[in-house]
């Protein structure tokens, strides 16, 4: 219950599941990368999506676009005029802040204090102020609620400047305006300026959806909470394309959809919920959030939008090419097709480190308990991870109970007969209990032990994560047991 981030990050390195990004020059803020258990736990994580989106769904299919693109992709997005955070300094620390942050922090703080009536207020001022880019205003918020201002002492600010999230870079072959191009922000575009290749090449039908899992980057200032914030991140985005006036209907079959999606990838519905935004986007007529209580408070890991014909409809008008779909479905009132129309988008988009951050979150679990009987009986506390079997970087690990009479090639015989099925590894160095206590840190849920009796019968112990029971069993029925289990 009460696991901090703390733990988690240490846990996360200890175990191999995400170091600091370039650690031994001292790292670079708000990057990381994933280590052998993370990787695979993060792959199985985008597995599980991908075959969600696109094998359980028979209208929506993949895409993998380009980081880059042509630039104007980003003018007609908003990105380029809009995609900006205010920032502001603090001239005696000499440190950059994010004027919202610091104003939400300040309510979070007043909420605290029991006056949630005085943290609406100041949200809505902040809100309202943002919305009419009074940069001025918001600073003055600052100064008004003495945020960060020593009791005595003089708290300084800078203006309050807008900030692009974007990262350029030159060496675009286009000339002029567009030379710059950027490190995409988002995964959305590449599947829009995509939308006609994909519906003409698969040969799609409105409604139908375009998934795709990628990488993004954005110049993020306040980089806190481990990989809940990075500089580059992954995200799994799918923009469901409908016909006009159907997306309220759409926009909650999404948000259910995924609503019990993050419950079968084992996070509990005590620990999630909705939150709606109250200031939209440029581009939304609704958009929720459905958010994980991390250690730290509930926040967001996916959003669900309606954006409207927004996207298709900027494309067409930068790219002077239609973005159009010919519905031929009959409109029950006229009696006659459709016809041409721009398609509205509900889009889904999760990232995939913060789902990874809340998978293990989730499964970090310390518990207390007795081993040994009699004079030998002690309690003590032991972590494992309680991670879904589908999701573990390890399925089985494999344990000959010692290194001689004919036990290691048992051990290795198994590896080779299920390695095509399931991730295994052989561990046959310490004591037993060493070894199970070693897989519970990483989340393998099964430990099969090859002892005297293995060579007998061809039967194995099956050691299970999380109730620490032992069961015995041929090891011609491992296949089909571990495959349950794992199977999602
Ligand atoms: P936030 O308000 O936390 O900055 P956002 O609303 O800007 O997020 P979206 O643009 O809706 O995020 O992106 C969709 C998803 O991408 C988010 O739900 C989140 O899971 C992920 N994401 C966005 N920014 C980051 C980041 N800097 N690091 C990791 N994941 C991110």
């Amino acid at each position: 219950e009460n696991t901090q981030l703390k733990d988690i990050v240490a846990h996360a390195k200890e175990y191999g599941f995400v170091f600091p990004s370039s650690e031994i020059y001292d790292g670079l803020a708000a990057v990381y990368d994933y280590g052998p258990n993370g990787v695979e736990l993060k792959n199985n994580l985008k597995q599980l999506w991908w075959r969600a989106m696109t094998q359980l769904n028979a209208n929506v299919v993949g895409i993998d676009a380009a980081i880059f693109m042509h630039p104007l992709t980003w003018k007609a997005s908003g990105h380029v005029d809009g995609f900006n955070d205010p920032l502001i300094d603090n001239l005696d620390s000499k440190k950059r802040y994010r004027a919202d942050v610091l104003i939400e922090d300040k309510a979070a703080e007043l909420a605290k204090q029991g006056d949630q009536a005085g943290a609406d207020i100041l949200l809505a001022d902040m809100g309202r102020l943002l919305t009419a880019e009074d940069l001025a205003g918001v600073r003055q918020l600052i100064i008004d609620y003495k945020i960060m201002c020593p009791v005595s002492g003089t708290c300084n600010w800078t203006d309050v400047r807008q900030f692009n999230l974007m990262y350029s870079t030159q060496g675009s072959a286009v000339e002029g305006d567009a030379a710059q191009i950027y490190l995409r922000p988002e995964t959305a575009q590449g599947i829009f300026v995509n939308f006609l290749n994909v519906q003409k090449s698969a040969r799609m039908k409105v409604p139908f959806g375009i998934a795709q899992i990628g990488k993004a980057f954005r110049n993020e200032i306040v980089a806190r909470q481990f990989i809940f914030r990075m500089r580059e991140f992954e995200q799994m985005e799918m923009q469901f394309f409908i016909r006009p006036g159907t997306e309220m209907e759409w926009y909650n079959k999404w948000k259910e959809t995924r609503h019990r999606w993050h419950q079968a990838v084992g996070l509990p519905t005590d620990k999630l919920r909705f939150h709606d935004h109250d200031k939209l986007a440029h581009y939304a007529n609704a958009a929720v959030d459905i958010e994980y209580e991390f250690p730290f408070g509930f926040k967001e890991i996916e959003g669900i939008h309606s954006r409207t014909d927004f996207d298709l409809t900027q494309h067409q008008a930068l790219s002077r090419k239609k973005q159009q779909y010919f519905d031929n479905d009959l409109d029950p009132e006229t009696g006659k097709p459709y016809g041409n129309y721009v398609p509205y988008v509900v889009e889904t988009s999760v990232g995939a480190d913060r789902l990874f951050l809340a998978t293990l979150c989730q499964a970090y679990t310390e518990e207390t308990i007795t081993e040994g009987e009699g004079e030998k009986e002690q309690t003590k506390t032991r972590t494992f991870l309680k991670l879904h079997p589908a999701l573990a970087p390890v399925k089985a690990a494999i344990f000959p109970l010692v290194k001689k009479d004919g036990m290691p090639e048992k051990a290795q015989a198994i590896f080779e007969e299920l390695r095509h099925d399931f991730r295994l590894l052989i561990e046959d160095k310490d004591a037993i209990g060493k070894r199970y206590t070693r897989q519970d840190l990483i989340g393998t849920p099964f430990c099969i032990v090859v002892d005297g009796q293995t060579m007998e019968d061809d039967t194995v112990t099956v050691r299970h994560r999380d109730s620490r029971e032992q069961t015995r069993m041929p090891i011609a029925e491992l296949r089909n047991y571990i495959g349950e289990a794992v199977s999602f």
